[in-house]
C-alpha cells in the first residue's frame, strides 16, 4: 500500500494547522502511523490521495448513514445550491425537515435549528438554566457532549483520547458549575440530588455513549435520571447528536422508552452537512428568543443545503433499510465475537442498532473506568493493521464506530477476513 502522498499532505498541513488537523483525532494520535489524507468517497468507501480504497466505518464520525455521496442527495442538494445557498431568512425547507422530525420524534415540540453538535448541546443548557434559574448542570465521565466550556470537564471522545481531564481554557468557576457522576451509577446520582437538587438545572446524557467506546446506559439508570429531574424541578437532557437515527430508527428515546425535557440532534440530521439541532417540550422551548429571553441565534441556521441534506438523508432512512443496516452491524459483529473465541482474545464487542465498538478487555465494559483499563496497545496495532488491509476504523478506542446502508455482506466478508488475518499476525 502506498502512503506518499498522503504522507507528503499531512507534512504540508502541518505547516497550516496545529497537528495538521482541524479537528484532534483525526490526527491518529492514539494509533500507530500517520493519518490517510482522503481524495473522494462514494458509498461505503474512501479513496485517499494515493489511490487507496477503504470501507469506511467512520462515515464522517457517524452522519453519512446513507453512504457518501449517495445519489438521492446529491441530486437533491445540486438542485438546491442553484436556488442560493443561504438566506439568513425563514425558508419552508427548514419546516420540512422540522415536520419530519416531529413525525419520527414526537418529543420534538418545538425545535431550533443550528450549525453543529456543539451549538445544540451548547443551546439546550443555557435554555435549562434560563428556564430553571439554576447554574449547575450534571454531566457523566466520558460523555461528549461538543466542545463547548461547560463540557471540557471529563468529557469523552478526543478530551479522552489525548487524557485531558479537564481542559486549560476553561475557567475554575465555568469547571465548578459542571458536577460529573460515574455513568450507570445510579447511587451517586441519587447522593447527588439529595445534597445539590435545588441548584441542579439540569442532567445530560449520552443514553448510548460513544465517546468511550460504545457503552449502553442501562434501563433503570435512564429512569431514574427521569425520576429524579422530574423530583427536583431539573430539565432531562438527551444528547442524541450520535444516537440519533442510530441507536434505533428513532434513535435512544425509541431504545429506552422514555421522554426528556429537551433533547438535541446532529450528525445525521444534517446528511453531511454543518447542521444540527436542539428541541424538546413546547412550554419550555418558548423561553427561547424571539419567543422568551433566552437568547440564541445563528447566521447560517437553518442552512437551506443543510436542511435538504437533511431531510432528503432521512426521508430515505425507511424502517426496512435501518433493519438491513442494524443486520448488516450484527454480521460484522457476530463475525469479530467468532474470531475473539477462535484465538482467544480477551474481547468485548458491542452493538446499539447501527453502531458497534470493540474493547480488548476481559469483562463488559460499563463506564469510563472499564473503558480506560482496555488494552490501548493491541487496539492501535489491530488498528493499524486493518488500515493497511484497507479498512478504515475510528482512530481510537474512546470512539464508536458505524454501519451505512452502502456497505454490502460482501463488505461485512472482507473486513472480518482483514481481522482474521490481524489477530493472527498477534495472536496467532
Ligand atoms: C459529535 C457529538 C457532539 C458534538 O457535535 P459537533 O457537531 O462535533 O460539534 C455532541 N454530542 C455528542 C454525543 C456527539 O457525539
Amino acid at each position: 500500500m502506498q502512503t506518499q502522498q498522503s504522507k507528503f499532505a499531512f507534512e504540508q498541513a502541518q505547516a497550516v494547522f496545529p497537528g495538521g488537523v482541524n479537528s484532534p483525532v483525526r490526527a491518529f494520535k492514539a494509533v500507530e502511523g500517520n493519518p490517510v489524507f482522503i481524495d473522494r468517497a462514494k458509498g461505503a468507501y474512501l479513496y485517499d490521495v494515493d489511490g487507496n480504497r477503504y470501507i469506511d466505518y467512520v462515515l464522517s464520525w457517524g452522519p453519512m448513514i446513507l453512504g457518501h455521496a449517495e445519489d438521492r442527495v446529491i441530486e437533491a442538494v445540486k438542485s438546491a445550491v442553484e436556488c442560493g445557498t443561504s438566506f439568513g431568512a425563514p425558508s419552508p425547507l427548514e419546516t420540512r425537515l422540522g415536520q419530519h422530525l416531529q413525525e419520527r420524534i414526537p418529543y420534538l415540540e418545538r425545535m431550533r435549528m443550528v450549525s453543529s453538535g456543539t451549538e445544540a448541546t451548547m443551546s439546550a443548557i443555557r435554555l435549562a438554566r434560563g428556564v430553571t434559574r439554576r447554574d449547575k448542570i450534571v454531566k457523566f465521565v466520558g460523555c461528549y457532549h461538543g466542545h463547548s466550556d461547560s463540557f471540557l470537564v471529563q468529557a469523552g471522545s478526543g478530551v479522552a483520547t489525548f487524557g485531558l481531564p479537564n481542559s486549560p481554557g476553561v475557567t475554575e468557576a465555568t469547571a465548578q458549575d459542571t458536577i460529573t457522576l460515574p455513568y450507570n451509577d445510579k447511587a451517586s446520582l441519587q447522593t447527588c440530588f439529595e445534597e445539590m437538587g435545588s441548584d441542579i438545572a439540569c442532567v445530560i446524557i449520552e443514553a448510548v455513549a460513544g465517546n468511550m467506546g460504545l457503552i449502553q446506559a442501562d434501563h433503570d439508570f435512564i429512569h431514574v435520571i427521569r425520576e429524579l429531574t422530574s423530583q427536583y424541578g431539573a430539565l432531562f437532557i438527551i444528547d442524541e447528536v450520535m444516537t440519533g437515527f442510530r441507536a434505533s430508527y428513532t434513535g435512544a428515546t425509541g431504545l429506552y422508552g422514555v421522554e426528556p425535557d429537551l433533547l438535541c440532534f446532529g450528525k445525521v440530521v444534517g446528511g453531511g452537512f454543518p447542521m444540527a439541532l436542539f428541541g424538546g417540550k413546547k412550554k419550555y422551548m418558548d423561553y427561547i428568543a424571539p419567543m422568551g429571553a433566552v437568547y440564541q441565534a445563528g447566521t447560517l441556521s437553518g442552512n437551506p443545503i443543510a436542511m435538504t441534506a437533511g431531510y432528503e438523508t432521512l426521508v430515505s432512512l425507511t424502517p426496512e433499510i435501518f433493519k438491513d443496516m442494524e443486520g448488516r452491524t450484527s454480521q460484522l459483529c457476530q463475525g469479530l465475537k467468532e474470531l475473539a473465541v477462535r484465538y482467544q482474545i480477551p474481547l468485548q464487542v458491542v452493538q446499539v442498532g447501527t453502531m458497534f465498538g470493540f474493547f480488548f478487555n476481559e469483562r463488559p465494559v460499563r463506564n469510563f473506568e472499564d473503558s480506560k483499563a482496555s488494552d490501548q496497545e493491541v487496539f492501535a496495532r489491530v488498528h493499524a493493521g486493518l488500515l493497511k488491509q484497507g479498512i478504515y476504523l475510528a482512530p481510537s478506542q474512546y470512539e464508536s464506530n458505524f454501519m451505512s446502508a452502502a456497505h454490502t455482506k460482501e463488505d461485512i466478508d472482507q473486513t472480518l477476513q482483514a481481522f482474521d488475518t490481524v489477530f493472527g499476525e498477534i495472536y496467532g
